[in-house]
C-alpha cells in the first residue's frame, strides 16, 4: 500500500490540509488569546486603578509621606503591580517600586498625557525607571473641575506574555493531537480504499501475464464490493473464452496441419495466392513441377517465384471472375506438359485463389504413341492387304485361267498371308508384354543349351545363305534369370536380324560373358551395319532403317522392340553396336542366376518337343 502513488495522493492531500487547518487555528486562536489576555489585563489595571483612586483620592492634597509609600508598597505587593501616585504637575509623590524621590517628572509618560485629555490612558512601553517593558493604566484623578492628579496601575509585559505563552503552548498541543489523530484517522480510511484498488491492480496485472484464474475478495458491499464481484465475473467469462478460443486455435493447428501433410503429399502441385497474388501456401510438388527456386517464397508476390506469363494472366482472370480457369501449358526448361486449374478461393471478398498443377506429359507422350501405333499398325495392315485384294481381283478377272501365272499370284497372296500372320503374331505378343497380360515364370534357364538350340534351328537358312553361323566354345553351363521362352524368343528374334541384314559369305557368331552379376549375350554379324544416328531408335516399334529391305526380309519391324521389352521385363537391358558396312552388335544383359536350382531346361525341351 505504502508504495501506492493514489495512496500517497489522497493521503498528502488530506495531510496538507489537515496541516493547513491546524496551522490556520493556531494562529488565529493565538492572536485572539493575545487580545483577551491583554483585554483581561487591562480590566484588571482599571478596577486596581479605580480602587486606588478612590482610596487615595486625599493622598495628593497632602503630597508625598512615608505612610502613604508604605501603604502604596503594601497594596502593590499584595495585587501584584506596580501602583503610582502622581500629582496634575507630573511629580511622581509614590511608587510600590520605586522612591519617589529617585523618580523624575511624569508628565510625558504617555498614559498620563492620554488621561489628562480622556479620563484614562493606556500605554505599553518600556519603564524607564524599572527599565522592563510595562503596560500601564493611568486614571485621572478631579476634585471639581479641577485635575489633582493620576493614579498609575502597571505590570510587567512579562507576565502577560507568560500568560500568552502558557495559552498558546496550549493551541499549539491541541492543533498537534488532533491533526494526529486527524493523519491517523485519514491512514486508515484512505487505506482502506486504497487496498481494493490494489487488489484489482494485481489481479489485472496476473490476468495480463496470462493467469486467468483471478479472483478479488473484497467483502465491502459499497462499490469496490460491486467492482471486485463484476471484475471476477469478467475474469470467470474470459478465462472460458480464452478456453475455447485455445481449443478452436488448437483444432485449427490440426487441420492445417493434417491438410498441409495431404497437400504435400499429393501427386498433384497446389499453389494458394491471395488477393494481392501473394503466395499462402506452396507444396512440394508445385515446387518441383514448377521448378520453384525462390527461397521463402510464402508471402511473395507469384510472379516473383514463377516467371510463366500464362500462369501470371490465369491467376489475374481467376481472381476476377467467378468461375474455374483451365489451360494447358509447357513449362520451359523441363518441357513438361502441365494441366492448370485455378479456382476462387470461397468467400466474399474473395480472399484468393488456388491453383492446382497436374503434369500430364506422360499422358499426352502416351496419346502420341497410341496415335502414332494405330497409324502405324493400319499402315502395316494395309500393305499385305491391299497386295492380297490385287492378286485375288486379278485372279478373279481371268488370271486363274491361265496357268503361266496363276499360280504365282497365289503364291503372292500365301505369302503376304504369311506376313500378315507373323504381324498379326508381333502385333499381339508386344501388346501382352506392354500391357503386363504376357505373365513370364522366370526361373534358371541354361543359357548355353538355349543358344544351342536357336543356332540348331537356323542352320538350314544359313547354310542356303551361305552364312556362317557359330557359337563360343565353352565349357560348362551359364544360367540366367529369365521366362525359358522369352529368352527363346530373344535369341531368334536376333539371330534373324543378324541372318537377313548379312550379305552371302558373312558370319555370325553368338558370344556371352558374365559381368557382375549379369550375363552379356552378343549377337554379331558381319552384316551392312546400322547408320549411328538410326541406332538408337531401331528398338522402336516399326521403326525400320530401310523400310523396302525389311519387309523384303519379312520383317514386321517389331522384333528388336520384343527383344527390348522383355530383357527389360527380365530385369536386364538392350542394346546396338554397330558399323555400317563391317556389322553389328546386339548386346542383351539378364541377371546371372546364381544360387537358384537350375530347372529352366527341362522347361525348354519340353515346349520343344
Ligand atoms: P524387322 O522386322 O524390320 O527386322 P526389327 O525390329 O527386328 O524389325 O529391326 C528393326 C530395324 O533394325 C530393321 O528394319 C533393320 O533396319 C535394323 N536391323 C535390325 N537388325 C539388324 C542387323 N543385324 N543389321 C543391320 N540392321 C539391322
Amino acid at each position: 500500500m505504502l508504495s501506492s502513488r493514489l495512496f500517497w495522493k489522497i493521503f498528502g492531500t488530506y495531510a496538507a490540509l489537515t496541516l493547513v487547518a491546524a496551522l490556520s487555528f493556531v494562529a488565529i486562536q493565538s492572536s485572539r488569546q493575545r487580545e483577551i489576555v491583554i483585554e483581561q489585563a487591562q480590566q484588571r489595571l482599571h478596577d486596581s486603578a479605580v480602587i486606588l483612586r478612590s482610596r487615595m483620592a486625599d493622598s495628593f492634597e497632602k503630597g508625598q509621606t512615608a505612610e502613604l509609600q508604605q501603604t502604596l508598597v503594601q497594596l502593590g505587593k499584595q495585587n501584584g503591580t506596580r501602583l503610582t501616585l502622581v500629582t496634575e504637575d507630573g511629580t511622581v509623590i509614590g511608587d510600590s517600586a520605586e522612591s519617589p524621590e529617585v523618580m523624575d517628572n511624569h508628565n510625558n509618560r504617555e498614559e498620563l498625557r492620554l488621561a489628562r485629555t480622556s479620563g484614562f490612558g493606556v500605554s505599553q512601553r518600556q519603564s524607564p525607571t524599572l527599565d522592563l517593558p510595562m503596560l500601564n493604566y493611568a486614571l485621572r484623578v478631579d476634585q471639581g473641575e479641577q485635575v489633582v492628579g493620576f493614579v498609575r496601575v502597571s505590570m510587567t509585559v512579562k507576565a502577560l506574555n507568560a500568560q500568552v505563552d502558557s495559552v498558546q503552548r496550549l493551541i499549539w498541543v491541541t492543533a498537534m493531537t488532533v491533526s494526529i489523530v486527524a493523519l491517523v484517522l485519514t491512514y486508515f480510511v484512505v487505506g482502506r480504499l486504497i487496498r481494493p484498488l490494489i487488489l484489482l491492480t494485481q489481479s489485472a496485472e496476473a490476468i495480463a501475464d496470462g493467469d486467468l484464474r483471478q479472483q478479488v475478495v473484497i467483502p465491502s458491499r459499497d462499490e469496490l464490493g460491486a467492482l471486485a464481484g463484476a471484475f471476477n465475473l469478467m475474469s470467470q467469462k474470459l478465462s472460458m473464452q480464452i478456453d475455447e478460443l485455445h481449443q478452436k486455435s488448437a483444432e485449427l493447428a490440426k487441420n492445417s496441419e493434417r491438410l498441409e501433410t495431404v497437400l504435400g503429399g499429393m501427386v498433384e502441385g497446389v499453389i494458394a495466392v491471395d488477393g494481392d497474388e501473394r503466395v499462402l501456401f506452396v507444396n512440394q510438388a508445385a515446387n518441383s513441377l514448377l521448378e520453384i527456386s525462390t527461397p521463402e517464397i510464402v508471402g511473395r508476390p507469384i510472379w516473383e517465384a514463377v516467371r510463366n506469363p500464362a500462369i501470371q494472366k490465369v491467376v489475374k482472370s481467376a481472381l476476377e471472375s467467378k468461375g474455374q480457369e483451365n489451360i494447358e501449358l509447357e513449362i520451359p526448361r523441363s518441357e513438361a506438359i502441365v494441366s492448370l486449374l485455378a479456382a476462387q478461393l470461397p468467400g466474399d471478398p474473395c480472399p484468393g485463389v488456388v491453383l492446382v498443377f497436374h503434369d500430364v506429359t506422360d499422358l499426352r507422350r502416351l496419346e502420341n504413341i497410341r496415335q502414332e501405333f494405330v497409324s502405324n499398325v493400319s499402315h502395316e495392315l494395309k500393305t499385305p492387304l491391299t497386295s492380297i485384294q490385287a492378286y485375288a481381283e486379278t485372279l478373279l478377272s481371268g488370271a486363274i485361267d491361265d496357268p503361266d501365272h496363276n499360280r504365282k499370284f497365289l503364291k503372292g497372296i500365301e505369302e503376304q498371308a504369311t506376313r500378315l500372320h507373323a504381324l498379326i503374331l508381333d502385333l499381339l505378343r508386344i501388346s501382352r508384354i506392354e500391357s503386363g497380360a504376357d505373365t513370364f515364370e522366370v526361373s534358371t534357364v541354361p543359357l548355353v543349351e538355349t543358344v544351342e538350340l536357336c543356332i540348331r534351328e537356323h542352320a538350314a537358312i544359313c547354310n542356303t545363305k551361305s552364312i556362317q553361323l557359330s557359337m563360343q566354345t565353352h565349357t560348362g553351363e551359364i544360367y540366367v534369370l529369365a521366362d525359358p521362352e522369352g529368352l527363346q524368343t530373344i535369341l531368334n528374334n536376333l539371330i534373324d536380324n543378324a541372318i537377313n541384314y548379312t550379305p552371302s559369305g558373312g558370319q555370325v557368331s553368338v558370344d556371352w560373358a558374365v559381368q557382375n552379376s549379369m550375363v552379356s549375350i552378343k549377337v554379331k554379324d558381319t552384316g551392312i551395319g546400322i547408320p549411328k544416328d538410326h541406332q538408337k531408335r531401331v528398338f522402336e516399334r516399326f521403326y525400320r532403317v530401310d523400310k523396302a529391305r525389311s519387309r523384303e526380309m519379312g520383317g514386321t519391324g517389331l522384333g528388336l522392340s520384343i527383344v527390348k521389352h522383355l530383357a527389360q521385363e527380365f530385369g536386364g537391358e538392350a542394346e546396338v553396336n554397330s558399323e555400317p558396312g563391317q556389322g553389328s552388335t546386339f548386346t542383351v544383359r539378364l541377371p546371372l542366376a546364381q544360387n537358384e536350382k537350375k530347372l529352366g531346361f527341362q522347361k525348354i525341351q519340353a515346349a520343344n518337343d
